[in-house]
């Protein structure tokens, strides 16, 4: 027994030694084969074959030229067959790139197109360096890789996993939404690779308690771009302020950044900015075949539906803007029974949910309905057959991104697009960005049109309308907020095909719009109330005109949409003050002025000879024939008798209107705050159809309040609201008379 204890001291003596030999070997031929800064082995394409790896020409040598396997750089025997054992042997044209510099340690900026191999680009630079270190279990963290969606963390996760299996680091998956976040701090600090989002990280900064990334030796962002973005700013700030600044930095992406501040934001040291598909005829992989198709709003689902039906036997990824609309049509589609099995997959579904949908759609033939959450990074074990996008992406750079969900490393994938003939200009833009997009036109015999199946299933199924009427707003909503306004333009829609389109007996009221237009309204009658103010009457008939013509393209556009109500108060408002004006103005001329010099408050009054009389004279007995007039005092107090009887009348009546008034501002404050209940989760359901929104929003620090109410149902609370009061109307449908009669209700219940 002490002998094979001896014997396996000594053997892991001697693995020990070899190890660091191995290490000192590797060293060197790092430091001896380092590549010039800037160089790219790639730059001499149209070298011999036969010519020996490293030899560009007779006086010339670069170590890496010509270096097409993984066996061929200086990796660790570990990595090598972790490698092999995933049928890793050859290397893609970013590994090929990128490799020879992160693996001397210096920071990179990759670019490389979707599909081509960027995740090996990083995750063997980390595994090499810490074997090179010696890393073990009591150094902590010595990696960090983060992703922007929890999917794609927990697939980097699994690459890293198996590549680095002959490793001894511990690795460890952070992502939110997961139940153990106990367990996670427990164990956080003997992890020597963490796979995380942006949130969870920072959570766990703020409070794990001895979490120490001191130590850290190399720092990668996948999806370097979205990272830096505008949505995970704070979070990343914050973390990047946590971190040693002497650290080897990877950023990679299909869509990299070059924005100097976002580098410096990350310190970078002289970064190899390696872009290997820069100088291709196109953006997109080689291999995927591009459809754009002109198509109205609604028709839309018609177009998908008879797209889904023609492909039963494929996987298919289908893009829609919102949450609301990827339930509506995955609920709707899902009770029309396609034949194909249908899947979802959004930002607030429940992590389980989520990485079961993502592996469950892996090799199946299905159709999987997704918001922008699953545009990103995913690999979908190179199986998707065609992306579709229902919605026009919102630039150039989600385009390249969901399309490149299919055609991976070296498989062949196609897209298609539909775009509504207002968001046509899309298709110039992609095609200066280097994507060959082919348009064809709809086929309309082989159209199956679904919009009255959706209507008879909203009757059989009323939930559904609610669903319906959710993704008919979210969607608008989307379209207004979305940034570039050449090619979105919610006012170019056909809102209420497109209702119809969704099955929805009525067009639901779009309040944003509505309020929009009311601002702009009131914007105007100001504009038009400062010049009354500041400037000359004489003036104001010619400003008045003025203004109305002054009016913004814009508002001429909204005019079309405008309800005849609104538009009609903004010109009553004008004519209003028009007639004012001119009164005002011959008041102000004919004004007397009497007797300027007596004190200010005297009331004069005159007899009938034009004489002034001291106060209350009028009211004297003239009748007892003395020149100087006496006062009647009965007569006074009867006079202020019937004045205290009408002032206490209208007080009276002020009182009423008083409580009138005061009893309207609350209703129009309750009315008020169950509006933007209801838009707060319009707006909750837009933002969260992106599900790194919320790692983002929770990594920026929100209270755990406000973050409590990011989960309220608010769709139940005001049900539950409603059916508290004892009333049944939707204030999605309600009509003005429906409003109208809602107030009066309103205030007769306050009244009691
Ligand atoms: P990217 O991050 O560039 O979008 P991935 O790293 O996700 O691409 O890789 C895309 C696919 O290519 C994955 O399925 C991966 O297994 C495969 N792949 C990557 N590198 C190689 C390689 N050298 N040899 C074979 N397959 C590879
Ligand atoms: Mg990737």
């Amino acid at each position: 027994m002490r002998r094979l204890k001896s014997k396996s001291r000594q053997f892991r003596k001697e693995r020990r030694s070899l190890e660091v030999q191995e290490i000192g070997l590797l060293e060197k031929w790092i430091e001896y084969g380092k590549p010039d800064p800037g160089s790219n082995p790639l730059s001499f394409p149209s070298l011999p074959k036969e010519s020996p790896v490293g030899r560009i020409n007779e006086n010339q040598f670069s170590r890496y030229v010509g270096c097409e396997l993984f066996r061929q750089l200086p990796l660790s025997k570990k990595t090598k067959d972790g490698l092999k054992g995933s049928s890793y042997i050859k290397m893609t044209d970013i590994q090929r790139a990128s490799l020879p510099h992160s693996l001397c340690g210096r920071d990179i900026l990759g670019a490389a197109k979707t599909g081509s191999g960027k995740t090996l680009a990083f995750v063997i630079p980390i595994l090499e360096k810490l074997h090179r270190m010696r890393w073990g279990p009591e150094d902590g963290v010595g990696s960090i890789i983060i992703s922007p969606t929890r999917e794609l963390a927990s697939q980097l996760f699994d690459v890293l996993n198996s590549v680095g299996k002959y490793h001894g680091f511990s690795a460890g998956l952070l992502i939110g939404g997961r139940r153990g976040m106990d367990t996670e701090k427990e164990r956080v600090n003997e992890l020597n690779i963490l796979v995380c989002t942006p949130g969870r990280l920072l959570q766990h900064m703020d409070e794990t308690p001895n979490f120490e990334c001191s130590e850290l030796q190399v720092l990668v962002l996948d999806e370097a771009d979205r990272i830096l973005d505008i949505g995970f700013k704070k979070a990343l700030n914050a973390i990047v302020s946590q971190l040693p600044k002497q650290r080897q930095t990877l950023l990679f992406s299909a869509t990299q950044t070059k924005s100097v501040q976002d580098l410096a934001r990350l310190s970078l040291k002289d970064p190899e900015y390696l872009s290997v598909h820069e100088d291709a005829i196109t953006a997109t992989p080689q291999k995927l075949q591009e459809t754009a198709m002109v198509v109205p709003l609604d028709q839309k689902l018609d177009l998908l539906w008879s797209f889904i039906k023609a492909h039963l036997t494929s996987t298919i990824l289908v893009f829609l803007t919102s949450r609301k609309q990827v339930k509506f049509v995955f609920e709707a589609f899902k009770k029309l029974h396609p034949g194909i099995p249908l899947k979802c997959l959004h930002g607030k579904m429940n992590q389980e949910k989520r990485l079961g949908t993502y592996s469950q759609f892996c090799g199946t033939c299905a159709v999987l309905f997704s918001t922008d959450v699953s545009s990103r990074g995913l690999d979908f074990d190179k199986a998707v057959d065609w992306v579709v996008q229902v919605d026009c992406p919102a630039d150039v750079a989600t385009y390249i991104h969901r399309v490149g969900r299919t055609a991976r490393y070296d498989t062949a994938g196609r897209s298609i697009l539909f775009l509504e003939p207002s968001e046509v200009k899309m298709l110039e833009k992609l095609k200066t960005a280097k994507i060959p997009i082919k348009s064809t036109k709809v086929n309309e015999n082989r159209l199956q049109p679904v919009s009255a199946l959706l209507a008879s299933l909203l009757v059989k199924f009323p939930d559904m309308q609610h669903l319906a009427r959710r993704a008919f707003i979210t969607y608008l909503k989307a379209i207004h907020k979305e940034k570039d306004k050449e090619i979105f333009d919610v006012m170019k829609l056909p809102i209420e095909e497109f209702s119809a389109s969704l099955g929805l007996p009525m067009t639901p009221k779009i309040r944003f719009l509505n309020r929009k237009i009311e601002v702009k309204n009131v914007t105007k009658t100001t504009t038009t109330l400062e010049l009354d103010n500041s400037s000359a009457f004489e003036i104001l008939p010619e400003i008045l005109p003025t203004a109305a013509d002054n009016k913004s393209k814009e508002d001429k556009s909204s005019e079309d949409l405008l309800t005849q109500g609104s538009f009609c108060e903004a010109k009553r408002d004008l004519i209003e003050i028009e007639s004012l004006a001119p009164a005002t103005r011959v008041l102000k001329k004919k004004k007397l002025k009497i007797n300027v010099h007596r004190p200010v408050g005297t009331r004069v009054v005159f007899d009938e000879d034009g004489h002034a009389l001291p106060p209350l004279a009028t009211l004297a007995d003239r009748n007892n024939g003395d020149s100087s007039p006496q006062i009647d005092v009965d007569k006074v107090q009867g006079r202020y008798e019937m004045m205290r009887q009408k002032l206490e009348e209208e007080d009276q009546e002020d009182k009423l209107q008083a409580r009138r008034l005061r009893k309207e501002k609350r209703m129009k404050k309750k009315m008020k705050w169950q509006r933007e209940k209801l838009e707060e989760e319009e707006d909750d359901e837009l933002s969260g159809s992106v599900g790194e929104e919320e790692d983002a929003a929770a990594a920026a620090g929100r209270s755990s309040k406000k973050q409590k109410l990011y989960f309220v149902d608010t769709d139940s609370a005001a049900e539950k609201q409603d059916k508290k009061s004892g009333w049944d109307i939707n204030p999605d449908t309600i009509s003005v008379a429906e409003q109208e009669a809602l107030a009066l209700r309103l205030l007769g219940s306050m009244h009691s």
